[in-house]
């Protein structure tokens, strides 16, 4: 399912030890105490960033800390407060304590919550003063900071979902540009649950792809495994649709994406009526650029697209022309030019 998880520690700082200390001065032989507190440690706390829509940036860093509190000093000085870990996480991120399983919170948009609490400063001895004890020897030690090892789950969707026959090469274009590596198989079906795979043009601006596999001919009437897939598509808000220049069977590429746009349709309207983006792929099974001109200019003509529709070339495979289509991608979820792709997270 379209699911991004991790499992990270949480520690928050703990808390200074207090000081014992007596005051020392030029003509106090024997001063009071004055071994000062120490300081809080701190926090980590979970604050919603929009903008961000994954938790990539967990993987392979386990540990999150916040600081400890400075322990406290002679002449009445305070241990300074341990700074707070913030992590930043996407909105619709669900935090459970992975020894218990409960839920420890669900992020929601502007959230920013405590999840681990640094430990309490230690008193001084300065504190224990009291009438009958005037040179108190004691001070305490700070608090244990709480420690979590905890789950996080965000339930995503797509930003744009790939559709094509089997074998158009959705999966080799999704690990092409892509953290993922879905199955990939020379046969229909091999692919049996869709894969989300994160494209990332720069750090500031990715693009969640969902591969749709099992979109066949039927698929609107529950054949194959086209339907539930075609729910999640659904929920995304730009179509890719893939076409091999080449087809292995001998088929015709302008027949094919008419196949899937039946398909689409017979679905749903709604879905038939997002925004799509023609990728014609496979490219580099064809020898020349001659070749490849013409391959376009048929597959245009045997569609009668007109000027304002666009077809992108490229080769999954070889890598060539998919950073053109991540970008055009971008373009059509950010029409503005905004760097922030706002969040999107829910049920899928
Ligand atoms: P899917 O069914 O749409 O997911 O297609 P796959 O990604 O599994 O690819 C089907 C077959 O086409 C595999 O044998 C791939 O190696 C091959 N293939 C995918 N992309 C390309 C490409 O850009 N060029 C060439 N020559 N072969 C490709
Ligand atoms: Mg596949």
């Amino acid at each position: 399912m379209f699911v991004d998880r991790a499992v990270i520690e949480i520690g928050a700082g703990d808390g200074g030890k207090g000081a014992v200390s007596f005051r020392r001065a030029a003509g106090i032989p024997k001063g009071g105490p004055d071994g000062g507190d120490g300081g809080d440690g701190g926090d980590v706390i979970f604050a919603v960033e929009e903008g961000l829509n994954t938790l990539v940036d967990f993987r392979g860093v386990f540990h999150w800390n916040a600081e400890a509190g400075e322990a406290g000093r002679a002449k009445q000085q305070y241990g300074a407060r341990g700074a707070d870990r913030v992590i930043r996480v996407p909105a619709g991120t669900l935090v459970y304590d992975n020894k218990t399983g409960a839920q420890m919170a669900d992020l929601r948009p502007g959230d920013r919550v405590v999840l681990a609490r640094g430990g309490r400063g230690g008193r001084g001895n300065e504190s224990f003063k009291s009438p009958t004890n005037q040179t108190p020897r004691t001070a305490e030690p700070g608090g244990k900071g709480e420690r979590f090892e905890i789950r996080l789950e965000l339930k995503l969707i797509a930003d744009a979902g790939l559709v094509g026959l089997p074998n158009a090469g959705k999966s080799t274009l999704l690990g092409a540009i892509s953290r993922t590596s879905p199955k990939i198989g020379a046969y229909p079906f091999t692919t049996l649950s869709p894969q989300l795979g994160i494209a990332e043009l720069d750090p500031d601006r990715r693009v969640v792809f969902a591969d749709i596999p099992g979109l066949i001919e039927g698929a609107s009437h529950g054949a194959g495994l086209g339907h539930d897939f075609l729910r999640h598509i659904e929920r995304t808000r730009i179509i890719v649709h893939l076409i091999s220049v080449l087809p292995d069977d001998g088929s015709e590429p302008a027949a094919n994406y008419r196949t899937i746009r039946e398909e689409l349709r017979g679905y749903s309207t709604e879905l038939a009526e997002k925004p799509e983006i023609i990728c014609l792929n496979k490219m580099d099974l064809l020898p020349d650029e001659d070749a490849r001109t013409a391959a376009v200019k048929d597959f245009r003509a045997a569609l009668r697209l007109g000027h304002d529709a666009e077809v992108l070339a490229l080769s999954g495979a070889s890598g060539l022309g998919t950073r053109a289509v991540i970008e055009r991608v971008w373009k059509a979820l950010h029409p503005r030019g905004e760097v922030e792709s706002g969040w999107k997270a829910g049920v899928t």
